[in-house]
């Protein structure tokens, strides 16, 4: 698949469904095919790692006009100011201490990056997010703190049917007001975006198989 792919496959769905923001998932790939998308117009990008994104988003930046950065992996509480000068929006607030880390950093910079939470739908001790049942709570605590929250993310387990994580996401999202879902990788964003999805986050189909090696 290439770019242009993707984005009729997500037009396809929007006809009948609300807008859909497509983020390009750029981690570990090469940058030529990075500077590709770029060229094609592409300006939304997801990054899973602070110190990867810092590598080469600053330079890509000055190069590209318009890039929104989007990071999409688990924030460590030492990397919030660094993240937060990075990044444009962050998908992964997924516990009280960082809501108060990311909290103190805007007051004190008066920027804050949009804000989405992470929600461990699969309840899978080895994945990051909070657990449905205290997503509330959650919310209302960053709300207290003077918060921003536009939206919920997930990522579904491996094994299991994803259309049923994203309902789920759906309806904590629209029973706290929430209007953004960031749901749906490469080979299940048709399905996130039925569920609702506002955001989905592809790589592979877009850039091609990622080489850790
Ligand atoms: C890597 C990653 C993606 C993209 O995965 P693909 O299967 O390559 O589309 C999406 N979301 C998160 C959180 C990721 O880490």
């Amino acid at each position: 698949m290439s770019l242009s792919d993707i984005q009729s496959a997500i037009e396809n769905k929007e006809a009948t469904l609300g807008s859909v923001h497509l983020i390009a998932v750029s981690k570990v790939q090469p940058v030529e095919r990075v500077i590709d998308v770029l060229k094609q117009g592409h300006r939304v990008f997801g990054e899973n790692k602070v110190q990867e994104a810092a590598g080469k988003w600053p330079d890509l930046r000055e190069q590209f006009s318009g890039v929104e950065l989007h990071l999409i992996g688990p924030l460590q509480t030492n990397k919030t100011r660094q993240a937060m000068q990075l990044f444009d929006v962050i998908h992964t607030l997924d516990r009280p201490k960082l809501a108060r880390t990311i909290a103190r950093i805007s007051t004190e910079t008066g920027a804050c990056p949009r804000l989405f939470i992470q929600v461990n739908t699969g309840e899978e001790p080895q994945k990051a997010g909070i657990l449905p049942a205290d997503t509330d709570a959650f919310i209302t605590e960053c709300r207290a703190l003077g918060l921003q929250i536009e939206g919920l993310m997930c990522i579904p387990p491996a094994d299991e049917e994803p259309s049923l994580h994203f309902a789920l996401l759906a309806k904590i999202a629209a029973r706290n007001n929430l209007p953004e879902l960031s749901m749906g990788m490469s080979s299940d964003f048709e399905r996130a975006i039925a569920q609702g999805a506002t955001y989905v986050r592809v790589g592979s189909a877009i850039f091609g198989e990622r080489n850790y090696s």
